[in-house]
Parts: C-alpha cells; sequence; structure tokens
C-alpha cells in the first residue's frame, strides 16, 4: 500500500482528558482502530491531563542536581503511577512489559533532563515539557492493540521547527520530509503511527509548539501527509457559540469556515490552539472537532465548503484589554472587550449598544474591527456584556452557504 492522497490518510489528535485515565486511552484507542479499518491513521496524542503543569513546574526550578534530587524523584514517582496504571488499564497483558519498559526509559531520561545544567531556561523547559506526549503516545500504542490494530509511536519527531524553543515556527518543508520517512513507511505496513503532539525538532534540540499545541501538531501533520480530514478529539461536543464556563446556554456551531474558526480561536477559544487553522486552510483540509465520550455526535465541521455564516456566529471574551481610562481616583480602570465574530451588520452594532444601554453595562467604545464587531466595557462587566450580546446577537445555524 503507498500513501498517497487517494488512500485518504487520516489525522486524529486526543486532547489531555481524552487520554486522562487508562478508560480514556481504551476509548481513545477504540475511536482510532475503527477509523482505522477504513484507512491509514495517524494519531496525534497529548500529555494525560495536568501532566504539562506538572512538568512545567518542576522545569521553573534550577537545575542544582542536589537540590533538584527529591523533586525530580517526586516528580518521577507521579508519573510512573498515572502512566502504569494506564497501562494495566489500556494495554494487553502480552503487551504491559514492553510498554511499561517504554515508559520507565522515559522517564530515566525525564529524570535527567530534569537534573541537567540547563543551556537555557526556555531550552529546559521544552527539554522537559515534551515528556508529557512521549509518555502518553506510548500507552495510547498499547492500547491499540487491545482495540484490534496494531500502533507504534513513531521513531523520531517528525514536526521540524526553527530554533525557538516555545512556540516554535514550523518549517513545512522539512517537516513534510520527516513525515514520509518516520510516518508513511508505517501508514504503508498497515499500522497506525501514534505521534506525540506538541513537540517539534528544532536545530537546537526539542522544542514545543505552545500550550494547546497538539491540534497544530494534528493539521502540521495532516498537511504533510495530504490528509483531506483531521479530527480534533476532546472531552465537549465541539465548538460552541462563546465560553460555556461563561455562557450556560453555549450553543454547539456545527460549521463554520476557515475564517471564523481562525479568528475565533485567534480570541483564545480554548478548544483549538490559535494557529490550528493556517495548515488546514493552506491545504483546504476538513477538521472535524467532536467529543471522545460521545463519538456519535456529529460535532463541528470546519471546511473549504463553507463559506461566512450570515450575522454574528460567535463571541468571545478579551479582558484586561490595555485602553487609558482615567479614574475618579486617578488610577487606570481595566476594561474587556466583547468580540462578535461572523459577518455583523450595522444593525447589530445599533442592537448591541441598545441592550448595553438598557442593561446599565457602560461601553467605552464599539465598532468594526479586523476580528468582527467589538465591544469595549468596563473589566467588570465584560462577562455581564458577553451574556447579554452572546442572547441576543448570535443567530443560529439555519444553513450556512455553501461554497459552490
Ligand atoms: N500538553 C500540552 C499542553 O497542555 C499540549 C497540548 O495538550 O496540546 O499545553
Ligand atoms: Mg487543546
Amino acid at each position: 500500500m503507498k500513501v498517497q492522497e487517494s488512500e485518504n490518510p487520516l489525522v486524529i489528535k486526543f486532547g489531555g482528558t481524552s487520554v486522562g485515565s487508562g478508560a480514556a486511552f481504551s476509548r481513545a484507542a477504540a475511536i482510532a482502530a475503527e477509523a482505522a479499518r477504513e484507512r491509514p491513521v495517524t494519531v496525534v496524542v497529548s500529555a494525560m491531563s495536568g501532566v504539562t503543569n506538572l512538568l512545567l513546574g518542576h522545569a521553573a526550578g534550577g537545575a542544582d542536581p542536589n537540590a533538584n534530587g527529591a523533586a525530580s524523584q517526586a516528580l518521577r514517582e507521579t508519573l510512573e503511577e498515572r502512566h502504569l496504571q494506564a497501562i494495566r488499564e489500556a494495554v494487553v497483558p502480552e503487551r504491559r512489559a514492553e510498554v511499561e519498559g517504554r515508559v520507565l526509559g522515559l522517564l530515566d531520561g525525564l529524570v535527567e533532563a530534569v537534573r541537567r545544567p540547563a543551556e537555557g531556561v526556555k531550552a529546559r523547559r521544552a527539554g522537559i515539557a515534551v515528556f508529557g506526549e512521549r509518555l502518553s503516545a506510548e500507552v495510547l500504542a498499547g492500547a491499540l492493540v487491545k482495540a484490534g490494530v496494531w500502533g507504534e509511536v513513531v521513531g523520531a519527531d517528525p514536526i521540524a521547527t526553527d530554533r525557538r524553543f516555545d512556540e516554535a515556527e514550523v518549517d513545512a518543508q522539512e517537516t513534510r520530509k520527516r513525515c514520509f520517512r518516520y510516518i508513511a513507511p508505517l501508514l504503508e505496513r498497515g499500522v497506525v503511527a501514534v505521534v506525540p503532539g506538541f513537540v517539534g525538532l528544532g536545530p537546537d534540540g526539542p522544542t514545543t509548539l505552545g500550550r494547546g499545541g497538539s491540534d497544530l501538531s494534528a493539521t502540521v501533520i495532516g498537511r504533510a501527509l495530504g490528509s483531506s480530514e483531521v479530527w480534533i478529539m476532546s472531552d465537549v461536543n465541539g465548538v460552541l457559540d462563546a465560553d460555556p464556563r461563561l455562557v450556560p446556554d453555549a450553543t454547539l456551531m456545527p460549521r463554520l469556515s476557515y475564517h471564523e474558526a481562525h479568528t475565533f480561536a485567534g480570541l483564545g477559544a480554548k478548544i483549538l490552539h490559535h494557529k490550528t487553522m493556517e495548515p488546514a486552510a493552506g491545504a483546504r483540509m476538513t477538521v472535524r472537532v467532536r467529543n471522545t465520550f460521545a463519538p456519535d455526535t456529529p460535532g463541528t465541521r470546519i471546511s473549504a465548503d463553507f463559506a461566512d455564516g450570515n450575522g454574528v456566529r460567535c463571541v468571545a471574551l478579551r479582558r484586561k484589554v490595555p485602553m487609558e481610562i482615567p479614574c475618579a481616583n486617578g488610577r487606570r480602570s481595566e476594561t474587556a472587550m466583547v468580540v462578535c465574530i461572523g459577518s455583523p451588520s450595522e444593525a447589530d452594532l445599533k442592537l448591541g449598544l441598545r441592550l448595553l444601554r438598557k442593561a446599565k453595562i457602560r461601553f467605552l467604545h464599539a465598532g468594526f474591527a479586523s476580528a468582527g464587531l467589538v465591544f469595549v466595557v468596563n473589566g467588570d462587566q465584560g462577562e455581564d456584556a458577553l451574556r447579554l450580546l452572546h442572547g441576543s446577537l448570535v443567530t443560529a445555524d439555519t444553513g450556512v452557504e455553501e461554497v459552490a
């Protein structure tokens, strides 16, 4: 089997909660295995939930080998317990020893990285942070066997980057070469290739694509392999039209244009890393955002088939927007900005202003910006304004025009 565009290799990315426990690994593996019956599959995996924070906490300390001895040992024990437990739950007995061995080997490497004198703060952070994804990738590869397919962790980091250690820039050409060298041969053998997300390889060693960067890993690898589809699997049903923690009646958006998704992600919609859509739009890949824990729900489709929808599609809140507002006490007050994304009109602006006035939410500025229609309000009224504008301006998706 040759991996060509016609083979339509699929990339599936699982976020931290989707691999947060043994049961979650099994679920994720079952989803990947089912997809792999139809076409070649590459899985991109995040670290188990909470692990990256833990690792970065340890990276923050200096590299004094003595001072770090106890700390790195404690870190090792925590991670060992969590991953070995997941292996016991998700990996078949015949493969357990092998997967455990790999995980223990990685943990040795991690302890080394924590103790080693740093070349620089950022190099150290990246060199430690990458272990979260390396560990979970091993467990997921092991779990795939139980789900009925053979999975292997790709032997070398496929994503080439520049030398920035954090939020590194991807080198698309070099990445394409590496994907064909290290991923394609596995797919040709019918193996599910498992790639640690978030991890890059720069000229000076391991780099990361920034927090939440596994999403970007997925679309970067999809583009390199000529995929037409990437699935981003998380613990929510798809992309909602507002942050559900702030807006209880936030609603799922069944579809989005690249432009809408890119803008929303750029404004902090947590579900997608802000650069995720660039490779997707460039290569016209469809991105489906779906729930690992409700795999039968359709989720959100982001594709070249969709033009921008009508009216306001979704709203985002930016806190602490710098703006000089003289206060009575001479201090500067903090402001917040609600951004209404989509194709807002003058009528939306007028309606928004009327509603803010009626609700006695003081606005400092309102108007059109490149991201959409913006309303700047006092910092402590941002959430109220967000809920109000969401409730009145967002138009439900009743069938967006498809691009011919
Ligand atoms: N594990 C990394 C993070 O927590 C990357 C990711 O999950 O996408 O930021
Ligand atoms: Mg994420």
